[in-house]
């Protein structure tokens, strides 16, 4: 409650002296039959996914068809809406089977293998991995590098079969141990020495009990082996930043409809961070799945979404409640 409170004054005090929000709040609002309704404008795609869909859009204007390695984002409807003008997804095993064609790899980054078989098959790889990525995978190479040389292990906190930890696991022949939660400790050899690395779009409350539950270990077997213990906090700070702006907005409304992925990482996270501050958070993936009896008797809605939401879906969500306030009032 303190905490809720805390936050409530700070929005407020970003709300300046003519009633206006201030630059550090980026709102859109829009008042229909007595009820707010406004967008989060700092929600929406980070400029990894923003990259990664250019660079995918130029090639299908130019060419009208081309392969993306998964799911292009965390989005169905922005998937739809990229199939629909020639991208086709395509899973690895397909990869191995395409020969002399272009294929897209999205902003979570692919494992080495992946550049291989792309050699192998002559295929053109149109990389849209994001650069904050890129440099991850380069320091765990290098993190990988020197280990290899003092018998340690790397460690990635994430979660195991995300596309993102694949292509981080692949910068160690695969040896790197990736844990989500205590009990997969139990996988790490607590007598080498540790780097830790963590999957960009995890919450940093998550990183950091990660970390001291190593660390805990770590001081039951004798301070000393500290020493040998290297915990890197790599999150992107396009989700991280977020949350504490999120939960901002989560107290300035009687409602939140969060719009993101069912398979997106960082939407779970921003949804909790929403959640944690203003339990009226529902999660939604797309208009049509809006339960208007959770919005009778608000006054103020929130839409915000994740770094895979695009702000056009968070508009169509918009105009879905306008339009039912209307026809209720009609
Ligand atoms: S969330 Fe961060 S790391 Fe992931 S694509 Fe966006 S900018 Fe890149």
């Amino acid at each position: 409650m303190q905490e809720k409170r805390e936050i409530i004054w700070e929005a407020i005090h970003s709300i300046n002296s003519s009633g206006q929000l201030s630059h550090d709040c980026h709102f859109k609002m829009f008042t229909f039959a007595g009820m707010n309704i406004t967008i989060d404008n700092q929600s929406g795609f980070c400029f990894g996914v923003v990259y990664a869909i250019q660079m995918a859009e130029d090639e299908l204007n130019e060419n009208g068809k081309l392969y993306c390695l998964g799911d292009i984002v965390h989005n169905n409807m922005e998937v739809e809406r990229l199939q629909k003008k020639g991208l086709v997804i395509i899973q690895h095993q397909d990869l191995e089977n395409l020969r002399d064609c272009k294929v897209l790899i999205r902003a979570h980054g692919e494992p080495p293998s992946t550049y291989e078989i792309a050699l192998r098959n002559n295929i053109q790889l149109i990389d849209a991995s994001c650069p904050v990525v890129l440099k991850l995978q380069n320091r765990i190479r290098e993190g990988y590098e020197e280990t290899t040389e003092n018998n340690g292990q790397i460690v990635i906190y994430g979660l195991e079969g995300h596309a993102e930890v694949n292509g981080l696991k692949g910068q160690t022949q695969g040896n790197a141990v990736v844990v989500m939660n205590e009990k997969d400790l139990d996988a790490i050899d607590f007598s080498r020495p540790i780097k830790l690395y963590t999957q960009t779009t995890k919450s940093t409350s998550g990183f950091l009990a990660i970390k001291k539950a190593i660390e805990e270990r770590l001081h039951a077997r004798g301070n000393h082996e500290l020493l040998s213990f290297e915990a890197n906090d790599t999150l992107c700070r396009q989700v991280s930043n977020r949350e504490p702006q999120l939960e901002k907005f989560a107290a300035l409304h009687d409602v939140i409809i969060f719009v993101g992925g069912r398979k997106s990482s960082n939407a779970k996270i921003l949804f909790e961070a929403c959640h944690k501050i203003n339990h009226n958070t529902h999660f939604i993936s797309t208009p049509e799945e809006l339960d208007f009896t959770l919005l009778e008797g608000a006054e103020n809605v929130g839409i915000c979404g994740a770094t895979s939401t695009p702000m056009w879906l968070m508009e169509l969500v918009a105009d879905r409640i306008k339009q039912q306030s209307i026809s209720l009032h009609a």
